[in-house]
C-alpha cells in the first residue's frame, strides 16, 4: 500500500513537472481508481496489548504501521467473551443489547443486530462472511443475517484456512474472523507477557492474519478495493482468568489499517501521585506483593495434611483490590473446587473472600465479605472435621457451614502462597503472617492475634504446624519460624519497602477507543449512513472519506 503512495506521489510530480514546462495554469489531480469500499475485522480472543507488545508480530505491526491505534483501549463492560463480542459487532453496550454472558439468553437482537444487518439493510447485494472458532458469535450474534456463516475447527491454522478461502469471492464486502487460541492458552497457562505459551499462541495467530492480509491483497481485483482492517479483542485477562474489573482485564487494543488512514496511537496518560501506604499492624518493613506474577512452595509435609480427621485452623493477612479466581494460600490444585485438599481464594462473582474445601467427590466453600480494599486484612479458618467449617475476617466471626461431608483432604501438592500447587491461580497482592494449626483456634485465640505476629505466647503455639511471617525483604527463601523448619522458595513476586508514603501512577484512559468503536468505524468506511434510530454508541476512529467515492 505504501509503494503504490509512492508511486502516485512520483507519477503527481512529473504532470506537474510537465505541466509547468508546457506553462500550463491546469493541474491535474491524479485519483486512485477505486470502485469498492470494503471492511474485515479480525478479532483475536483474550489478547492482552502488552503481550501483543512483547510478541514478535511482523503482519499486526504492519498494520499499524499503516493505520490509527490504541494499545490502551478498554472493554468497560463485562470483560467475558458473550457481552464483549457483542458489544463490538453491535456498537453498543450491554445496557441496551443485553448479552450478560456467554448464554446470550436475553440479547435484544431486534434493536441492536450485528453489523452486518446494518449493510444488509442497506445494500442487500453486499456478501457478508462471517468466520469464527468461538461458534456462539455465528450462532448467537450473527443468526441468519450473514450471507456466508463458517464455524472453523476449534484451531488457528483451520480459521485461517477457512477465511482465506472465503476471501476469494469478488463480491464479498465485509468479513468477520474470529481467533480463540490466544484465550485458550491465556486460560490454561496465564494472561501474561510472561508466559511463553500465550506469547507463541498470539505469534501463531499473528502468521495467520500474515496469511489472510496476503491473500487480501491477491484478490483479483484488489487494485479497484478500497480495504478497512480493523483487528481487536475482547478482553484481557489477569493469571488464568478475566471477568473482572482491572486494568489487566479492561485494557484491549484496536486497530484501524487502510490507505488514507493517518498513522497515529491514541495513547492513555499517565500522572504520578502520591499516597500514605496502607499499614500493616505487624510492624514489619516490607511486604511481599505478587502481581498475579509468582509463588512461595513449601513441598509436601505431612504437618500441613490433615487426612481425614484432624482438625486444623489456618490464618494469614491479605491485602488485595482483585478478587479473581486465585489461590491466596492453601494446598490444592485449583482447577477444580471438589479435588482433594484446602485453599483460600475468592468468589468471582460476589467478590468475597472465601474457603473451599474438597475430598475428592465433595467440596464445601464458605464465603465471608469483599476484603479487596487494597487495605490490609486478617483471615482466619477453623475446620472442625466432624462439625463446621468457620471463617472470620479481621478477628470477627462471620459465617459457617457443616463441612461433616468432607473425608480424606490429602494431595501431593505443596502447600502454596500466590499460586495453587500447579503454580496457577496467581494471586494478585500482598501477603503476611500465614499461620497453620493442627487445632481449632477459639474465637478470642483469633480476635486477640489478629494484629500481631505470633509467638510463643500465643495459647495454640504448642499445635503450630507452619508460620511464614514472610517478612525477610529479600531473597527467595522464606522462613517458617514454626518447630517444623518447612523453609519456602519464592518464585516472582517483588518485595516493597514499607513507607509512610508510595507513589503510585494513575492511568487516565477517559479519551482512549472502546470495544463499541469498531461498528461506527466500519460504517463509516463504508460510506452507509449512520441512523439516530440504531442508538449505536461508540466513536469512529477514521474520517469519513465517502464523497471521494
Ligand atoms: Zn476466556
Amino acid at each position: 500500500m505504501k509503494k503504490e503512495g509512492v508511486l502516485i506521489g512520483l507519477l503527481f510530480l512529473l504532470i506537474f513537472a510537465c505541466s509547468n514546462t508546457n506553462q500550463e495554469e491546469q493541474i491535474i489531480e491524479p485519483t486512485k481508481n477505486v470502485v469498492e469500499k470494503k471492511v474485515i475485522i479480525i478479532g483475536i480472543d483474550g489478547c492482552r496489548p502488552d503481550a501483543l507488545t512483547a510478541a514478535n508480530t511482523p503482519n499486526l505491526d504492519a498494520l499499524i504501521a499503516n493505520g490509527t491505534y490504541s494499545l490502551d483501549a478498554r472493554n468497560t463492560g463485562i470483560t467475558i467473551s458473550g457481552p464483549g463480542w457483542t458489544s463490538m459487532l453491535t456498537g453498543v453496550w450491554e445496557n441496551k443489547h443485553n448479552v450478560v454472558d456467554n448464554t446470550f439468553n436475553s440479547y435484544n437482537y431486534t434493536a441492536y443486530p450485528h453489523l452486518f444487518k446494518r449493510i444488509e439493510d442497506y445494500n442487500s447485494d453486499f456478501k457478508t462472511v462471517s468466520v469464527a472458532q468461538w461458534h456462539p458469535i455465528n450462532t448467537k450474534v450473527v443468526k441468519s443475517t450473514a450471507d456466508v456463516i463458517v464455524n472453523s475447527e476449534d484451531s488457528t491454522l483451520d480459521t485461517e484456512k477457512k477465511a482465506v478461502n472465503e476471501l476469494t469471492s469478488n463480491e464479498l464486502t465485509a468479513m468477520f474472523i474470529h481467533f480463540d487460541d490466544v484465550d485458550h492458552a491465556g486460560h490454561s497457562t496465564g494472561f501474561s507477557l510472561n508466559n511463553d505459551n500465550y506469547i507463541n499462541a498470539i505469534e501463531k495467530v499473528d502468521q495467520s492474519i500474515g496469511n489472510v492480509i496476503s491473500a487480501l491483497k491477491n484478490r483479483e481485483n484488489y487494485d479497484k478495493e478500497d480495504w478497512l482492517v480493523i483487528v481487536g479483542t475482547d478482553h484481557g485477562g489477569i493469571a488464568n482468568n478475566h471477568g473482572g474489573t482491572t486494568d489487566e482485564e479492561r485494557t484491549i487494543f484496536i486497530i484501524a489499517s487502510g490507505d488514507n488512514i493517518p498513522n497515529k496511537e491514541i495513547a492513555k496518560t499517565t500522572t504520578q501521585t502520591t499516597i500514605p501506604n496502607s499499614e500493616n499492624c505487624l510492624n514489619s518493613n516490607s511486604e511481599l506483593k505478587f502481581d498475579a506474577d509468582g509463588s512461595i512452595e513449601i513441598s509436601d509435609n505431612v504437618a500441613h495434611s490433615f487426612g481425614t480427621s484432624q482438625d486444623f485452623s489456618i490464618e494469614c493477612r491479605v491485602k488485595s483490590d482483585y478478587a479473581g479466581d486465585v489461590h491466596i494460600v492453601g494446598k490444592k490444585n485449583w482447577d477444580n473446587g471438589v479435588l482433594p485438599g484446602y485453599i483460600f481464594s475468592f468468589k468471582t462473582n460476589t467478590q468475597k473472600f472465601k474457603v473451599n474445601v474438597g475430598d475428592g467427590t465433595n467440596r464445601v466453600d464458605l464465603e465471608s465479605t469483599v476484603i479487596t480494599d487494597n487495605e490490609w486484612h486478617t483471615v482466619s479458618a477453623t475446620f472442625d472435621r466432624d462439625g463446621m467449617l468457620k471463617v472470620y475476617v479481621d478477628g470477627v466471626f462471620f459465617n459457617e457451614t457443616s463441612m461433616a461431608s468432607i473425608g480424606n483432604l490429602n494431595n501431593n501438592f505443596p502447600f502454596s502462597i500466590g499460586a495453587d500447587g500447579n503454580n496457577k491461580y496467581k494471586f494478585k497482592g500482598s501477603v503476611a503472617e500465614v499461620r497453620i494449626f493442627n487445632t481449632l483456634l477459639s474465637d478470642e485465640d483469633i480476635s486477640d492475634w489478629k494484629c500481631k505476629v505470633l509467638d510463643n505466647n500465643h495459647p495454640k503455639y504448642d499445635n503450630l504446624q507452619g508460620h511464614w511471617k514472610l517478612d525477610e525483604g529479600t531473597g527467595s527463601i522464606i522462613t517458617d519460624s514454626s518447630s517444623k523448619s518447612a523453609n519456602g522458595t519464592l518464585t516472582g513476586g517483588n518485595w516493597a519497602d514499607i513507607s509512610n508514603e508510595v507513589q503510585v501512577n494513575v492511568h487516565n484512559y477517559d479519551h482512549t477507543p472502546r470495544t463499541v468503536d469498531a461498528v461506527i468505524t466500519a460504517l463509516n468506511h463504508l460510506c452507509i449512513p449512520i441512523q439516530d434510530s440504531w442508538n449505536l454508541e461508540g466513536i469512529s476512529l477514521i474520517e469519513t472519506n465517502c464523497s471521494k467515492n
